[in-house]
């Protein structure tokens, strides 16, 4: 399956809802979900006015897609996490979130290293980043606790990388990583609780998804 490639506001306005997946733009007048902010289509704006009531499996989908819209992750990988998720101790929903949050374009984002996650993919499969010293190009690559992530010191010379550290100081950087901005450089401290991941996503609706 083609990696999805229009106009990335789309799945804003499908999913009836910011995903933020445009950096700064999605926090400026110019987004597209406050300028239009009902679903794509010939029939998007009439359909948004009168809802209908969604069936059960109708929400458990949406409730899927948007968390692989919101992560940027093909359908067949996607269901890859979710196997790993369920053989993982503890509950499927909350290990299926841990996967997402801890793969390493997604620890690229969080570090402020990137101003969205389609970004940090970009910069990932680019090779610009180090994990443990070694490079690590592949977005969905896993991160454990301790692991180091730091910028390519060839990468550190780029006009990205040397606007950064002013760019980054606006970005919070959650309580499961440490950033190192002198060192262009984070450290995984622990895994994420359910609390510092997305609130907006419905992982119990995602695990009736698949049990189906
Ligand atoms: Fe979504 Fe950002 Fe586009 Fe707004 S600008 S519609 S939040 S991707």
């Amino acid at each position: 399956m083609a990696r999805y490639t229009d106009p990335v506001c789309r799945l804003c306005r499908r999913e009836g809802e910011k995903l933020f997946l445009k950096g700064e733009r999605c926090f400026s007048p110019k987004c597209a979900f406050e300028r239009r902010g009902y679903p794509p289509g010939m029939h998007g704006k009439m359909s948004s006015a009168r809802p209908g009531r969604e069936s059960d499996y109708a929400k458990q989908l949406r409730a899927k897609q948007k968390a692989r819209r919101v992560y940027g992750i093909y359908e067949r990988q996607f269901r890859r996490f979710y196997g790993q998720a369920l053989k993982m101790r503890g509950l499927t929903g909350n290990n299926l979130l841990q996967i997402l949050e801890t793969r390493l374009s997604n620890v690229v984002y969080r570090l402020g290293f990137a101003a969205s996650r389609p970004q940090a993919r970009i910069l990932v499969s680019h090779g610009h980043f180090l994990v443990n010293g070694e490079r690590a190009d592949i977005p969905s690559y896993g991160i454990s606790v301790d692991d180091v992530i730091s910028v390519r010191e060839q990468s550190r010379d780029t006009i990205y990388f040397k606007n950064l550290r002013e760019e980054a100081e606006g970005r919070t950087v959650p309580g499961w990583l440490a950033r190192d901005m002198t060192n262009l450089s984070g450290r995984m401290l622990r895994l994420p609780e359910r609390a510092e991941i997305d609130g907006n996503l419905d992982e119990q609706l995602i695990v009736e998804y698949y049990s189906r």
